[in-house]
C-alpha cells in the first residue's frame, strides 16, 4: 500500500455491500484494500447489521444468525481470499485525477484505479442510551421493520412506530400483520407521508397515532416495556405499554466524504446508472445503501457489492491493468457493459 504505486481496488465500507466487493474482487486476483471504517457513535465496522441480533431474511442460515456473527464471517471470507484492511474512515477522495486519491483518517493516503464505494446510510435514531442499548442487545428495539418485524418477540403485541414520513407509514402498515396494535409516535399534528400512505395509515383499524408525542425514555432492562412520551405542545408525560419500537425516522447515506464530486439524488443517494453500479465517474462504483433508498436490505446490498467488483474487474481488464482476465463478451449480460 503506497501513494506510488496505485491499487487494482479500493473498497471503501464493511457493511454486505463491502465484504462481497472485496470476496469477488479478491477471488479475480486484484488484490482488494478494505477501509472498514472506525466506531462512531451506532456507525460500527461492520455496519448496520452489528445493531441487531438474529437475522432471519439472509438465504443460507435456516435457524438465523446474529448481524454480527453474520459480517465476522464475510469478513473472514474476504480476507481469507486475500483482502487487506484497514480499520479507518476514509476522510476524503480526489476523484478528479487517475489514479484516484483516497486519504484515510491516519495513515498515508493511497492511489488506486478503481473505487468501490459502499458506506452504507444510517439509519437515525431518537438518540436515547436506552433505545440504542435495547437495539444493540435485541431488547426490542429496531430500525427496520421490514427484517424484524416477523420476529416470534413481536407477534400479538403493540408494537410503536416513531415517524411521521412514507417510511414510517410502510414500516406501521408491515406490522400491522403481526402486531395486536399498532401505536404511530409523531412529534407533529399531522404527518410528513404522502396523502396515499397516510390514508391507509389513519384508517387501517389496528392503528392508533398519538400526535404532538415525542419519545424521552425506553422503558425495560432486558426487553422493552413501554415508552415515556412527552406532548410537544404542553410539555407533559405519560407512559405506555409496549412490545417493541420501530425507530422510522430517516437514514442519511455516508457520503460527506466525498465532497460533492459524485452525483446523487436529492437526498443524499449515489446516483447508479440503471442496473449497474457505475457512478458519473468512470471506474468509481456504488453499491449497498448508499445508492439504494428503496430496498435496504443485507442480500441486495450484497447482490450490488457483487456487481461493483464484477464491473471494476472488467474496467481493469479492459483497460490492461491487473490480474483480472478478459472475459468473452455474451457470457453474461453483465459482460457486455460498456467499461
Ligand atoms: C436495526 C437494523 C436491523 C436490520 N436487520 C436486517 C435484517 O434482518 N435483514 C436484512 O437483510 N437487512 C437488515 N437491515 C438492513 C441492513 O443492515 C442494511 O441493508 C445493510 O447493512 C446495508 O449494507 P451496506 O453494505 O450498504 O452498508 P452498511 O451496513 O450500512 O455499512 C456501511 C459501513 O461502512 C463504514 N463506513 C461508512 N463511511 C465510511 C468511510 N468514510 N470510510 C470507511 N468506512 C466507512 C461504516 O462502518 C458503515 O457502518 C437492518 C438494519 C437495521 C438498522
Amino acid at each position: 500500500m503506497s501513494a506510488s504505486t496505485p491499487e487494482n481496488i479500493v473498497i471503501i465500507g464493511s457493511g454486505p455491500a463491502a465484504w462481497t466487493a472485496a470476496i469477488y474482487a479478491a477471488r479475480a486476483n486484484l488484490n482488494p484494500l478494505v477501509f472498514e471504517g472506525e466506531p462512531v457513535g451506532t456507525e460500527l465496522p461492520g455496519g448496520q447489521l452489528m445493531l441487531t441480533t438474529d437475522i432471519e431474511n439472509f438465504p443460507g442460515f435456516p435457524e438465523a444468525i446474529s448481524g454480527p456473527e453474520l459480517m465476522d464471517r464475510v469478513k473472514a471470507q474476504a480476507v481469507h481470499h486475500g483482502t487487506r484492511v484497514v480499520s479507518e474512515l476514509v476522510k476524503q477522495v480526489d476523484l478528479s485525477q487517475r489514479p484516484f486519491t483516497i486519504t484515510p483518517n491516519y495513515s498515508g493516503a493511497v492511489t488506486a484505479h478503481t473505487v468501490v464505494i459502499a458506506t452504507g446510510a444510517a439509519a437515525k435514531w431518537i438518540g436515547l442510551e436506552s433505545e440504542i442499548r435495547l437495539a444493540q442487545q435485541g431488547g426490542g428495539v429496531s430500525a427496520c421493520a421490514v427484517c424484524d418485524g416477523a420476529m416470534p418477540f413481536y407477534r400479538n403485541k403493540r408494537l410503536a412506530v416513531v415517524g411521521g414520513g412514507d417510511t414510517a407509514m410502510e414500516e406501521a402498515m408491515y406490522l400491522t400483520k403481526f402486531a395486536s396494535e399498532v401505536v404511530v409516535i409523531h412529534r407533529r399534528d399531522s404527518f410528513r407521508a404522502s396523502k396515499v400512505m397516510a390514508n391507509r395509515v389513519l384508517t387501517h383499524p389496528k392503528v392508533r397515532v398519538l400526535w404532538n408525542s415525542q419519545v424521552t425514555e425506553v422503558l425495560g432492562d432486558e426487553f422493552i416495556t413501554g415508552l415515556r412520551l412527552q406532548d410537544t405542545v404542553n410539555g407533559s408525560t405519560s407512559e405506555i405499554e409496549v412490545g417493541g419500537l420501530f425507530v422510522a425516522i430517516g437514514h442519511t447515506p455516508n457520503t460527506k466524504f466525498l465532497g460533492g464530486q459524485i452525483d446523487t439524488s436529492e437526498h443524499g443517494y449515489i446516483k447508479v446508472a440503471p442496473w449497474r453500479t457505475s457512478t458519473n465517474i468512470e471506474g468509481v462504483y456504488a453499491a449497498g445503501d448508499v445508492i439504494d433508498d428503496y430496498y435496504r436490505q443485507a442480500i441486495t446490498s450484497a447482490g450490488t457489492g457483487c456487481m461493483a467488483a464484477l464491473e471494476a474487474e472488467r474496467w481493469l481488464a479492459h483497460h490492461g491493468i491487473g490480474e483480472a482476465p478478459v472475459l468473452e463478451t455474451g457470457e453474461s449480460s453483465i459482460a457486455k457493459a460498456e467499461v
